[in-house]
C-alpha cells in the first residue's frame, strides 16, 4: 500500500484524478468528508459526503483507519473496510491524503510505503494556493502557515515525487506502487 501525502494545494488530488482516469488497475480509497462537494465533485467517487453526526458515529465505531481536522475546517477519514478489502485481494492501493493521516497509517501500518509530493518551489505552492480561488483569504493563510509547516516533514517519507508536471509524477508514483522498494533514480 502506497500514502500520499504531501503539503496543502500541492496537487494531491489533481495527482489522484490523474491515477483514476488513466491508471484504473490501483484501488484508491474515496475518503469520507464533513465539507461540502464543490462543482463537479461525485459522493463516492472523489468523497464520500457525510454530516458531522454521520462521522463522528463511524469514528466512534473504530471504522476508519485515520482521520484529521484539516485546516481547522472540516473532517476527513479513510474508512477502513475497503482498504482491508482491497489489500486481501492483493489490489495496488493508494491513500491521498495529509500528513496527519499519514502520521497515523504509518503507526498502523508501518509496512506501507509513504510518498512525499513537494512543490517544485515555494512559490510555485503559493501561486496554486492563492490561485485556486476555492478558499477566502482568511483560509488560504491558515493554509499557508499549514503547509511551511508540512514541507519541512519530506525527510519523514520513504520517498518524494517532486509534481511538477501531472503526467510525469503520476507515472512516477505508479512506478514506484509497483516496485515500491526499488532504489530511487538519485540513490
Ligand atoms: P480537499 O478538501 O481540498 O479535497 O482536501 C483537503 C486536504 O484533505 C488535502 O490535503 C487532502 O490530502 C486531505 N485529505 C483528503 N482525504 C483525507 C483523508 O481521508 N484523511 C486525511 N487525514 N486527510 C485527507
Amino acid at each position: 500500500m502506497v500514502v500520499l501525502a504531501g503539503p496543502t494545494a500541492v496537487g494531491k488530488g489533481t495527482l489522484a484524478a490523474y491515477i483514476r482516469r488513466h491508471h484504473p488497475q490501483v484501488w484508491l480509497s474515496v475518503s469520507m468528508t464533513t465539507r461540502q462537494p464543490r462543482p463537479g465533485e461525485v459522493d463516492g467517487v472523489h468523497y464520500h459526503f457525510v454530516d458531522d453526526q454521520e462521522f463522528d458515529r463511524l469514528r466512534s465505531a473504530g471504522e476508519f483507519l485515520e482521520w484529521a481536522v484539516v485546516h481547522g475546517r472540516a473532517k476527513y477519514g479513510t474508512p477502513r473496510g475497503p482498504v482491508e478489502r482491497a489489500l486481501a485481494q492483493g489490489r495496488p492501493a493508494l491513500l491521498e491524503i495529509d500528513l496527519a493521516g499519514a502520521r497515523q497509517v504509518r503507526e498502523a501500518m508501518p509496512e506501507a510505503f509513504f510518498v512525499f509530493l513537494a512543490p517544485p518551489t515555494w512559490e510555485d505552492l503559493v501561486d496554486r494556493l492563492t490561485g485556486r480561488g476555492t478558499e477566502t483569504a482568511a483560509e488560504q493563510q491558515v493554509r499557508l502557515q499549514t503547509a511551511r509547516a508540512e514541507l519541512s516533514a519530506a525527510p519523514e517519507f520513504d520517498a518524494v515525487i517532486m509534481n511538477d508536471e501531472v503526467s510525469r509524477a503520476g507515472e512516477e508514483l505508479v512506478s514506484l506502487m509497483f516496485d515500491p522498494r526499488s532504489p530511487r533514480p538519485e540513490e
